[in-house]
């Protein structure tokens, strides 16, 4: 895709309910907007990548290519793979998503589309939960802080957060803090030359830390009433419990609690932009580039933490 017609995506996403409306009134509507964000223009066979296909079959769902005969789906191979659902139903949920500033719960997502069962609300919701965030995100550069906190999620899980000076975070469920996990977690979200403020906790070193600067705070309470070395992370903390408990009611499960770490970053780094299209766009084009997972995948995904496993080293 071009980065014109990229651009236009977002532009071209409603910005209130009456727009959704007017703008995604068929499933016509919603296909054509689908296709663009995934090919550009025109639909391009799976198989031989030829643009000579025929019309939409089956519902509009399949089309076949003229020179090779592969019937292709235009859910094929994405997020959306195997969906029964249109399309226009999707983009409602998507709409929905983007428009509440702090996210919706299942609850209010099942009432608002008329889902018959809240299980429906919550897998549509934690599929695009997981569409918020690219995997390869820039890593968080110059002054950082980092520490850790225990939040709720059935029992207390350990979560580690990292804030940079300008403001956007990075958390990570993880199993404890010792030097590989803090190892881990800078690896993939910290920049290599960023300079790092943290309390006195041992993880927190020359190993997990490498070669970035490191200023370990021991403060006393009295000092950290005066003035808090990481004072953005135990604001971050602060908010994310507050938001877990509002918008979610406090209903997480341990399993889960990575990808609703992840919508809280993402909404917390966009928090200064006005950009429900943004965000909008920015959920489709992932549910069009991402390989397919099914809903029973997401449900029963049982990994703590995203970077257990899938250390890519951070650019040199
Ligand atoms: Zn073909």
């Amino acid at each position: 895709m071009t980065q014109a017609s990229r651009d236009d995506l977002w532009r071209d996403f409603p910005k209130t309910a009456p727009e959704f409306e007017a703008r995604f009134a068929t499933e016509d509507d919603c296909r054509a907007y689908w296709i663009m964000a995934r090919w550009g223009d025109e639909p391009a066979c799976q198989r031989c990548q030829s643009k000579r296909v025929g019309r939409l079959m089956r519902n509009g769902t399949l089309f076949a290519c003229a020179d090779c005969g592969h019937q292709t789906s235009l859910t094929s191979g994405t997020l959306l793979e195997g969906t029964r659902k249109p399309f226009k139903t999707w983009f409602r949920a998507v709409f929905e998503v983007a428009s509440h500033r702090n996210g919706i719960s299942a609850k209010d997502l099942q009432r608002i589309m008329g889902f018959g069962s809240y299980e429906t609300a919550w897998t549509w919701l934690h599929k695009l939960r997981t569409a918020l965030v690219r995997p390869e995100r820039e890593p968080l550069a110059a002054d950082v802080q980092v520490d850790e906190a225990l939040v709720k999620a059935g029992v207390n899980e350990l979560v580690l957060v990292a804030s940079e000076a300008g403001g956007r975070v990075r958390l990570a469920h993880v199993e404890n803090n010792d030097t590989d996990t803090c190892k881990l977690f800078a690896t993939g979200q910290i920049a290599p030359d960023a300079h790092v403020v943290t309390d006195g906790h041992a993880g927190y070193n020359a190993k997990s830390l490498e070669k970035r600067t490191h200023e370990p705070k021991v403060q006393t309470k009295a000092e950290r009433a005066e003035s808090d070395a990481v004072q953005n992370c135990h604001w971050t903390i602060s908010l994310l419990k507050r938001w877990l408990l509002g918008t979610h009611a406090g209903a997480i499960r341990d399993k889960h609690l990575q990808a609703y770490l992840d919508e809280f970053a993402f909404r917390h780094n966009r928090r200064k932009t006005k950009g429900i299209g943004r965000i909008a766009a920015r959920v489709i084009e992932q549910l069009v580039t991402r390989p397919p997972r099914t809903m029973r995948a997401l449900v029963d995904q049982t990994r703590r933490c995203r970077w257990y496993g899938s250390v890519k080293p951070a650019p040199a």
